[in-house]
């Protein structure tokens, strides 16, 4: 469903639908005027998802067990509300209740092996494409490895996209997240592995964010309402195409510095004028037009031991990497210039 005020409509899904729900919502939300326009019937759970650091596997078991021990272990609907990571959460809370385990047996490419509970992802903020795509990031806290649940069970089974929603984002969390979209896109027209759909999915999905971030008030409604699709049409992309060198540097910032998906994305965008000269230049335009600061210098003055594990963390990416520089990648990115990349962010 989509459009302003969408929300509206979620009362009559879930009237068709048997049972409890069980809703996870961006903490940000508690107390605030949303909650009054979500159905939530007394026999619900609602969970508030913290989003200070973005999910791991840890979180993820930990919401479950919450559900099975209050009995509420088998609802008929999960309903994600927020961002990504309230997005991303909601979709691995659905496939462990059905499959049982511990989040990280499932993170890779089609582990999960039952249908998840049926789930619906409103969003909240624009641009990770986590409500369209297959995937569902989580950091395993034990072994370091960011990797998601890559399934086609992981899919949300329906959505609300009610550019509403995103009105109270800050200006610059905003100009980050919906700024994935746009180098998810750049990240896989630059690919090896191109196909039709994936092509014709990014190329809308940029336009759409060059009118956004390009004109005057990139937050208007209609703005907001243009990025909320160009955010839906950036996760068909890359359900359909890999990322390109981009990501596996933010995933390096996020897994050894701790810094979030979107952020990270942006202050790697610093360093890849190397990779994506057209891209690098429109990307700082944006934002000098927006008005944005993209931090500098966050990973310049590291000991030894931290870049390599820098190095390592980013390096592991083979497949966005072979995608974007060939199978020999290893030879492009050695160790010396993977930390020059870092400390020139
Ligand atoms: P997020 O969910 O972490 O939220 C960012 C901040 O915005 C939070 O502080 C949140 O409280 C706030 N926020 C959200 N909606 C708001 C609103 N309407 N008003 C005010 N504040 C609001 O951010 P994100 O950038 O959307 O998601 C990042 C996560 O998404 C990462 O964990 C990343 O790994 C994941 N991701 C997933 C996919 C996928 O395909 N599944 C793709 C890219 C990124
Ligand atoms: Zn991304």
């Amino acid at each position: 469903m989509f459009g302003k005020g969408a929300i509206d409509g979620l009362k009559d899904i879930l009237d068709r639908r048997d049972g409890y729900k069980v809703y996870l919502i961006d903490g940000y939300f508690r107390d605030r005027d949303i909650l009054d326009s979500l159905p939530i019937e007394g026999s619900d759970e609602v969970i508030f998802v913290d989003t200070t650091s973005e999910p791991s596997t840890a979180d993820i078991d930990s919401y479950r067990d919450f559900l099975v021990e209050v009995g509420k272990g088998s609802p008929s609907t999960i309903i994600g509300v927020g961002g990504g990571s309230t997005l991303d959460s909601a979709k691995a809370v659905a496939n462990l209740l059905t499959n049982g385990g511990k989040a990280e047996d499932y993170q890779g490419w089609d582990l999960v092996k039952k249908p998840a509970i049926y789930k619906i992802g409103i969003p909240t903020i624009s641009g990770t494409g986590a409500e369209a795509s297959r995937t569902c990031v989580m950091t395993n806290s034990k072994s370091g490895i960011k990797l998601g649940m890559n399934s086609d069970f992981t899919i949300y089974d329906q959505l609300i996209l009610d550019p509403n929603l995103t009105k109270t984002v800050p200006r610059e969390q905003y100009f980050y997240t919906g700024m994935d979209t746009y180098l998810h896109c750049i990240e896989s027209l630059n690919g090896i592995y191109r196909n039709a759909i994936g092509d014709a999915f990014s190329n809308q999905a940029i336009e759409l964010c060059r009118e956004v971030f390009f004109s005057e008030d990139m937050m208007s409604d209609e703005n907001r309402e243009r990025l909320m699709v160009a955010s839906y049409l950036g996760g068909c992309a890359i359900a359909n195409s890999f990322v390109g060198t981009i990501h596996p540097f933010s995933a390096g910032l996020s897994v050894v510095l701790g810094t979030h998906h979107c952020i990270g994305n942006c202050i790697t965008m610093g360093a890849m004028e190397q990779f994506y000269p057209k891209e690098y230049e429109e990307f700082f335009k944006m934002a000098e037009k927006q008005n944005i600061e993209i931090p500098k210098g966050i990973a310049k003055n590291l000991d030894r031991e931290t870049y390599k594990r820098l190095y390592d963390a980013t390096i592991v990416h083979e497949k966005p990497l072979s995608n974007a520089l060939g199978d020999d990648f290893r030879d492009i990115l050695t160790l010396e210039r993977v930390v020059d990349i870092f400390k020139s962010m």
